[in-house]
């Protein structure tokens, strides 16, 4: 499951392609000769993780580390008060896409990753499934894999996919669908209820723009596309309109869409916005629709893009209690560096809290000041 080889050093494991482990080549040496290279990345305290699709460097979070999975958006869970709970592994991408609401894969902005155990990540959307069970009753749970990035370099995806489907109604996942393959698809029919699929333009050069990337193979998604859409798996495909840029397009995806048989149990088409985000990537020219428009364009080619969470059976459902109150003061441990320079991650009663605007250290303390707790997501500033 591992390779290894030597550079600038350390000595480097190569997880899964998904983890790099590095360790001093001297440390190395001296471990080598009483233990395994497995016991060795397991063990040993001197070394350095990282993502290796964005080099970036990783935390890997595990239940022992006493990080709550509640709290950010980049890691965990996000409970946004449906019967949908959102599971995110981890970050990082294999693509650069333009438009990125999240400026994701080689990035200006995002320093840090996160991934996430899979037995922890399990055990926690668990105790949140029973809650939802507990107070919306006659509800499916839908455990939907999203995040900031890519699903499908996690690691342990389809082992993800195959417990969630133990614990949740429905278990749906959004890919740009380049690091799927047929034996993938296979393997995660009866337990994956639907994919959400990136589709951006049918055009060869076009999707290589969008995509940022020179090797980006439209053909290759197209023909996983198909693969769904002939599997158990239900097929949403899911194109980002960016103005200017694949306004000829979306009309070529409906058609190819509506062809290859998309969307047997649920709608077939998820048309998104893009929208300027301050911290996402702005593709040179690219102006924003309103939403008004953007809805009456979609209108326009065909009412029935127009999508409700109910067409997707999600429905209001209690969210978890809120642990910190708007403006409030408090001390909290730095335990993790943030996404973003100036950014440290703090813990605190069972959620995770994201500080802005500070240099301190892991470790350290710090009296800050509780600024956003919509759906549990915490932001608190230094006060
Ligand atoms: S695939 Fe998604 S997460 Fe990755 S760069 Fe494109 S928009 Fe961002």
């Amino acid at each position: 499951m591992f390779r290894k080889y030597v550079r600038n050093g350390y000595v480097t494991f190569i997880i899964r392609e998904a983890i790099e482990v590095r360790i001093p080549i001297k440390i190395y040496e001296r471990y080598s000769k009483r233990y395994s290279d497995r016991d060795i990345i397991t063990y040993c305290v001197h070394k350095d993780i990282y993502n290796h699709i964005t080099g970036r460097k990783l935390y890997y979070i595990t239940e022992e580390s006493g990080i709550p999975l509640i709290g950010h958006t980049a890691f965990g869970l996000i409970d946004r008060g449906t019967n949908l709970i959102q599971v995110r592994p981890c970050s990082g991408c294999n693509l650069n896409c333009i438009f990125c609401s999240v400026d994701e894969g080689v990035s200006k902005t995002r320093v840090t990753d996160y991934m996430v155990d899979p037995d922890y990540m399990i055990k926690e959307f668990k105790k949140l499934a029973d809650f939802k069970r507990r107070h919306c009753k006659n509800q499916n749970i839908e455990a939907h894999i999203d995040g900031q990035g890519e699903p499908f370099i996690y690691p342990y995806i389809v082992d993800l996919i195959k417990k969630l489907k133990n614990e949740a109604d429905v278990v749906s996942i959004q890919t740009n669908g380049t690091l799927l393959n047929e034996r993938i698809i296979e393997e995660l029919e009866g337990y994956l209820d639907r994919i959400n699929l990136s589709i951006n333009s049918l055009d060869e050069k076009k999707a290589k723009i969008l995509a940022g990337r020179a090797d980006y193979d439209i053909n290759h998604v197209k023909s996983m596309a198909k693969e769904i859409a002939n599997s158990e798996i239900d097929l949403l495909i899911a194109p980002v309109w960016v103005p200017g840029y694949n306004d000829s397009d979306i009309l070529d995806i409906l058609k190819f869409g509506k062809k290859i048989g998309a969307g047997k149990r649920w709608k077939p088409f998820g048309v998104q916005k893009y929208i300027r985000y301050r911290f996402g990537r702005h593709p040179k020219g690219a102006r924003e629709m309103t939403f008004k428009k953007f809805y009456s364009e979609l209108r326009k080619i065909d009412e029935s893009l127009i999508l409700s969470p109910s067409d997707f059976g999600i429905a209001k459902c209690k969210s978890l209690p809120k642990k910190f109150k708007i403006g409030e003061k408090v001390r909290l441990k730095i335990e993790m560096h943030g996404r973003m320079r100036g950014e440290m991650i703090a813990i605190g009663r069972d959620r995770v809290i994201q500080i802005i605007g500070t240099e301190k250290k892991p470790g350290s303390f710090i009296d800050a000041r509780i600024v956003r707790n919509r759906h549990n997501v915490y932001v608190a500033v230094p006060s």
